[in-house]
């Protein structure tokens, strides 16, 4: 298929709220403490002690890894149409493997009888343990999907060092996570390969590719900023983390440092442990004095997953002196993409779990995401209405990351094709694969609506182009 022009631009305004009430405000806050859902619930869980639910280890151990471990876990609460719906999807479209931490799984339909129903409708559910009823049919994939949509592995100057923006880099310690989420931008590289995806492979050892790291960005000073990341570096032993972050910050260049981490919410219980707590308080220590700005990024997506171990766990790494700790959510169909959903879960994070929301990403264009990716129209109309209820610093910003370019938030667009879904966006800088590249920053680059989004015409013209 190849690019197409729009034939027709339609402004990008403001589309109609859907239920706006006549009186009072379109959302209520009330404070909601936050609460650890009861896992003896569940009856594979029914004799697990606090101190068992507690131990980092014990939740690595009994992590959901397929569907005989999940029908040991829940029992006959779900029946067999559930089961055979996952197999499916694991057959034929996943392109992540089985991954849930007790602590995540416990998050699913956490203060109602567990049903079948209630089990699929869960929004947590929707997006780590997905199923094939949960596809699009007619479009699972866009036809620019890519395994690597942002070409991050394009963009490597060492194994696992991306460098897109021109003061930042992206470290991939590691391929793996304590947990996998069904829509993984990086499910090129992350995790187990499935009957669909083969995945790519790191070939260093670790200690040769951190070195490879170091070595690159003592020779590049323009580099400023490192996001620490994977995988996710809560799979990273602990004294080899710590090690590489020391080697970071003994770089005089280096001011920037973050560490991503899904696991602070999937499996608060690692960034409990005593060890890991000790080793973070001595990196903040030595980053604090030599005026580096550590911060910790983690991946929440609903309120729900938001309980009192995973605060405990923020607070613990503020205590020890990280200076920040932020989320960067997805925005996805079926989980999270109503204001309601967003504002709910910006209080939690803000005013109960003591997570700054920072920013929330539009879906990447992978393989099978079509039914969780939302418009750019719609990202804005969350944008919009999201506005005005939290304080402004810690009101989140919701972005695309646009394929070339990088972050834009939804706004930016400088045009909008609405019937055939597709917007475009400019840059300004040059991506490590364009220094050459005289026209990088003149050119508009193209970022897609899912087709089943688009008006009846766009869904035509679509079908008609499928296999251009
Ligand atoms: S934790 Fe992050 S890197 Fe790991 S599977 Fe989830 S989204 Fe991907």
């Amino acid at each position: 298929m190849t690019q197409t022009q729009p034939v027709e631009t339609i402004p990008t305004a403001r589309p109609t709220p859907a239920a706006v009430p006549t009186t009072g405000q379109p959302y209520e806050y009330r404070r909601a403490p936050l609460v650890e859902p009861d896992w003896t619930r569940f009856p594979g869980w029914r004799h697990v002690t606090r101190e068992q639910w507690e131990s980092a280890q014990w939740q690595r151990v009994n992590c959901v890894k397929n569907i005989k471990q999940l029908r040991a876990v829940l029992g006959d609460l779900v029946d067999d149409t559930f089961y055979d719906d996952l197999a499916a999807d694991q057959a034929t479209h996943a392109t992540m493997s089985m991954l849930v931490p007790p602590q995540m799984l416990n998050t699913m339909v956490p203060f109602a009888p567990v049903t079948t129903d209630a089990f699929y409708a869960d929004p947590v559910r929707r997006y780590m343990i997905p199923v094939a009823s949960d596809r699009r049919t007619d479009w699972p994939s866009h036809p620019y999907a890519t395994r690597d949509s942002l070409h991050e592995h394009d963009m490597w100057v060492a194994e696992g060092l991306t460098h897109r923006y021109p003061t930042k880099v992206l470290a991939e310690l590691l391929s793996t996570c304590p947990q996998y989420c069904g829509h993984c931008t990086r499910m090129d590289l992350v995790g187990n390969s499935t009957p669909t995806v083969d995945k790519l492979k790191l070939t260093l050892k670790p200690v040769d590719r951190y070195d490879a790291h170091i070595t690159y960005l003592k020779a590049h000073p323009g580099v400023r900023d490192v996001v620490v990341s994977g995988g996710d570096v809560a799979n990273v032993p602990w004294k080899n983390l710590e090690s590489y972050l020391m080697r970071l910050l003994e770089i005089e260049t280096i001011r920037d440092i973050r560490l991503a981490t899904k696991a602070l919410m999937g499996l608060p219980q690692h960034w409990l442990q005593p060890d890991v707590v000790e080793g973070l308080e001595r990196v903040a220590r030595t980053a604090a004095r030599r005026g580096v700005n550590l911060a910790i990024h983690t991946h929440v997506n609903h309120a729900q997953s938001l309980t009192p171990l995973v605060a405990r766990a923020a607070q613990t790494a503020l205590d020890v002196g990280v200076r920040d700790v932020r989320n960067q959510g997805v925005l996805m169909r079926g989980v999270n993409a109503t204001s309601k959903d967003l504002l709910d879960l910006c209080f939690a994070l803000q005013g109960e779990a003591g997570i700054l929301p920072y920013y929330f990403y539009m879906c990447d264009m992978i393989p099978n995401a079509e039914h969780w990716r939302v418009p750019v129209w719609h990202a804005q109309q969350l944008q919009h209405d999201i506005m005005g209820y939290l304080p402004g610093y810690a009101t989140p910003r919701i972005v695309c990351d646009v394929p070339f370019v990088g972050k834009r938030w939804v706004h930016m667009l400088t045009e909008y094709d609405r019937e055939r879904g597709i917007s475009y966006w400019t840059k300004n800088y040059r991506t490590s694969i364009e220094s050459a590249d005289l026209e990088a920053l003149n050119k508009r680059y193209a970022y897609y609506d899912p087709i089943d989004t688009l008006p009846e015409s766009g869904q035509a013209w679509w079908a008609a182009h499928r296999d251009d």
